[in-house]
């Protein structure tokens, strides 16, 4: 069986599969696979002129644009381990990452330059390379004595591909680590689960920074040899208008993206027949959002994607025709995929009673950058503890009510509490503060602050302060300032649930 052993190979059976088709669209320009090919290998010959080797880092700060693509292909064809940055990312958060997984290069928009950290913070980045708007990496194409460059490679599966950080309860965010066969098993599992071909055109309306970005979008659309339309920033209203020009046929979308594109009053006419699959994951679903889809696309099949950066995006897939008889379930675990409801000692539960939810399968990854001790704390036996809690039926079917992680899902975006709370800690006038989800029928949640100070502060100069420190979408939108202590049970522990009923009562 055609089973490729990495990215690249992926890439070499799409141009060799599919050579006149469209492979990426992003606003004028388009590349056909035949294309990708040797445009993403003179990125690679221009890393490698910078003296990268095999396992170094380079770290990608770029929007959804078709340079971010290449460069992330053109790494896997060099074994160069590809770390991301999210264009939301203020300068401390941009210059933790960097330093932790000590990336040799940096690929930034030219436009976040006063967002680079400075040198002494990041001893290891021996280059900066601005791309921007209208030249490809220019400055690689500077290069006239390339060395002609192999075009297969022999990247290892096991060999680490990219690394995404994701926070956690230490308010620190992790490498996880994805490895080749980590994203090449993802991508066959949705092109196999999803039957997509190479007359599929997807979408990328998520930020291609994100696992779901990375995977559901990009490399699914090279295992299939279809067409990836990027999308620089999403807007509900473009949405539409590219998705019914550009005859659309499957997307994976956070569900706040769908109530975006719902709330839009020409909504009805648009001709959006051609769309046969709407994946979503990151969050739940309103069951209204689905009801609504439903009975104005008939065509469409709403599929519940439920997964995480850890496991490679998807763990469970809920097969369209199924989306309206288990509308509260996010689905069957995917082909290879075992997953369990655990109790507190870890020890698994019968079929319906609720517990963490375990994930075990080939797209799990096997552990975070240069961190063993986070990496022991959220795996065993191969299994990734998920934070959420669930419950896999007597049927398969798995669902998930709720987590134990101290996390907001504002709109698929996380944001945990620890991260926000050692900010604000900082602030002078602050004694302590706790973060919680507000409720908010779009975005799923909004992040709400309760803080108490021990002199006068406004709302807006913490709010400033957090804005300097953290990416935009972490920073509290709304701040209940006060001079009580926070309510805590007996062993000290911060009593959220009590903060969020206040809260609601407001
Ligand atoms: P991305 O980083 O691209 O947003 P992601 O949301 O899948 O991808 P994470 O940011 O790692 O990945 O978040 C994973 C968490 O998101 C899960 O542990 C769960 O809490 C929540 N989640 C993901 N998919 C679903 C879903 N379909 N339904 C409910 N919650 C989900």
């Amino acid at each position: 069986a055609d089973r490729p052993k990495n990215i690249w190979e992926m890439v070499l059976s799409a141009a060799s599969r599919n050579p006149d088709g469209d492979a990426l669209i992003c606003g004028e320009r388009r590349l056909r696979w035949r294309d990708v090919v040797p445009q993403a290998a003179q990125v690679s010959a221009g890393l490698r002129n910078k003296g990268l080797q095999h396992g170094d880092r380079i770290a990608l700060l770029l929007g959804n644009r078709i340079e971010f693509v290449l460069s992330m292909l053109a790494a896997a064809h060099l074994g160069l381990v590809t770390v991301l940055l999210s264009k939301r990312q203020q300068k401390p958060e941009i210059a933790y990452v960097l330093a932790d997984c000590g990336a040799k290069l940096l690929l930034f928009e030219a436009a976040l330059a006063d967002r680079l950290p400075d040198a002494d913070d990041v001893p290891d980045l021996k280059h900066r390379i601005a791309v921007d708007d209208d030249a490809m990496l220019s400055e690689f194409l500077e290069f006239a004595d390339w060395a002609p460059l192999e075009e297969t490679t022999d990247v290892d599966e096991e060999h680490t591909a990219m690394i995404l950080y994701t926070s956690g309860t230490t308010g620190r965010p992790k490498g996880a680590m994805l490895a080749h066969c980590n994203i090449v098993h993802s991508s066959m599992v949705f092109v196999s689960c999803l039957k997509l071909t190479a007359a599929d055109r997807s979408i990328a309306a998520v930020p291609l920074s994100h696992v779901t970005g990375i995977v559901a979008n990009i490399t699914t659309m090279v295992r299939c040899a279809g067409t990836l339309i990027i999308m620089p920033e999403f807007r509900a209203s473009d949405y539409l208008k590219l998705a019914a020009r550009e005859r659309v046929t499957y997307t994976v979308m956070v569900p706040a993206m769908y109530n975006l594109c719902l709330l839009q009053p020409d909504f009805d006419s648009y001709d959006l027949s051609s769309w046969r699959i709407g994946g979503f994951g990151g969050a739940p679903m309103p069951i209204a959002t689905i009801e609504k889809l439903d009975e104005k696309i008939p065509g469409l099949k709403l599929m519940n994607c439920y997964g995480a950066t850890e496991t490679t995006s998807p763990s469970t897939i809920m097969p369209g025709e199924l989306t309206a008889r288990h509308i509260d379930s996010v689905g069957l675990p995917c082909p290879g995929a075992r997953i369990v409801a655990v109790d507190a000692d870890g020890r698994e539960l019968p079929r319906g009673e609720i517990g963490e939810l375990w994930i075990a399968s080939a797209s799990v990854i096997k552990g975070y950058w240069n961190n063993p001790k986070a990496t022991a704390e959220s795996f065993t036996g191969g299994f990734w503890h998920s934070g959420d809690l669930g419950s896999v039926d007597t049927d398969g079917f798995v669902r998930v009510f709720d987590r134990q992680k101290d996390m907001i899902n504002r709109g698929g975006l996380k944001i945990y509490s620890a991260e926000v709370e050692s900010v604000l800690a900082g602030h002078p006038a602050v004694v302590e503060s706790a973060i919680i989800a507000k409720p908010c029928p779009v975005l799923g949640e909004r992040v709400h602050a309760v803080v108490v100070t021990r002199e006068a502060v406004g709302d807006e100069a913490l709010r400033a302060w957090c804005a300097e420190r953290l990416s935009d979408y972490k920073v509290p939108e709304t701040i209940v300032l006060t001079s009580e202590p926070l309510p805590r049970n007996a062993n000290g522990k911060v009593l959220k649930r009590q903060l969020r009923e206040t809260l609601a009562a407001l």
